[in-house]
């Protein structure tokens, strides 16, 4: 984009803590590859949207913010198309928001497969449904879905969660075929282990096993995911369609 060119908007589902916060940050760090986005930040708890927004505005950024459940899919749906309209634009769409609830396959309640499914996949069709409109009309789009290693090469205990993250690489694949020719990529970032809250009780022997196999001798930073999406949502890559990044530090290589 030229100076004169209109800021590019992104919104970031999850952007409270973790990963999307530090997603939300990289996207709205003016003058870097990826940056100097309008960043929407969106999760459930407005208090912790409207301190970073302040953080970000603070560094020279721009931002602002609602709080939704991504499970509500008529809400969430709702709430992007006024963004869109509001904005008059939504070129970035990176759909981060996701939760765990873990348990061995044969004793997974109906209701804890259903809210994975709903929190993680769902809601991120549901997303990039309401947004395309928005992206084909302008003639440019990327939309980011953060997986995880556990969909690409599955996780005893996570049949829900690796469930809902391969269906992620479904759909970007069918988005990239469906709306490639509109100017929009779609693809899939899967971290790695990554300290945040969602690993923040893993028993330590656990991060022991997953530290030996890393080819990259060290747990993941939010900031690894960070500059990953910013790579990938840059205006440069718009060649870059329908892939699944594994952001590892070489644990699977997939
Ligand atoms: P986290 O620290 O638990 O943060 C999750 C974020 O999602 C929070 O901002 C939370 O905000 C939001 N969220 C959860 N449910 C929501 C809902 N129903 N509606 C709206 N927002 C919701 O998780 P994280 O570790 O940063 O993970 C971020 C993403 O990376 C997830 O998709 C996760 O599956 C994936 N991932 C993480 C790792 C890892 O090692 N950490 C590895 C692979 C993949 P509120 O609670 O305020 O709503």
């Amino acid at each position: 984009m030229t100076d004169s060119a209109p800021q590019r908007v992104a919104l970031v589902t999850g952007a409270s803590r973790g990963i999307g916060k530090a997603i939300a940050m990289r996207l709205a760090r003016p003058n870097t590859i990826g940056g100097g986005r309008h960043v929407v930040l969106v999760s459930r708890s407005a208090g912790p949207l409207a301190d970073l927004q302040h953080q970000i505005e603070s560094a020279g950024g721009s931002a602002s913010h609602f709080a939704v459940d991504v499970a509500d899919s008529a809400a969430f749906a709702a709430a992007i198309e006024k963004v869109a309209e509001e904005r008059g634009r939504l070129d970035i769409l990176v759909n981060n928001a996701g939760i765990t609830k873990d348990g061995l396959a044969l004793r997974m309640s109906d209701e804890d497969w259903d809210s994975v499914i709903q929190t993680n996949l769902t809601s991120a069709f549901v997303a990039i449904r309401a947004a395309a409109r928005s992206m084909m009309r302008n003639k440019f789009g990327r939309i980011v879905n953060i997986s995880s290693t556990s969909g690409v090469v599955g996780n005893a205990g996570q049949a829900n969660y690796a469930a809902a993250k391969a269906g992620l690489a479904g759909l970007s694949k069918t988005i990239a075929r469906e709306l490639g020719g509109k100017g929009i990529t779609c693809n899939v970032i899967a971290p790695g282990f990554i300290e945040t809250d969602m690993t923040a009780n893993l028993p330590q022997q656990v991060r022991d096993h997953v530290l030996g196999l890393m080819a990259v001798k060290r747990l993941g930073v939010v900031d690894d995911i960070a500059h990953a999406v910013a790579m990938i949502t840059a205006d440069e890559a718009g060649f870059i369609t329908g892939q699944t990044l594994c952001v590892d530090g070489g644990m699977t290589m997939c």
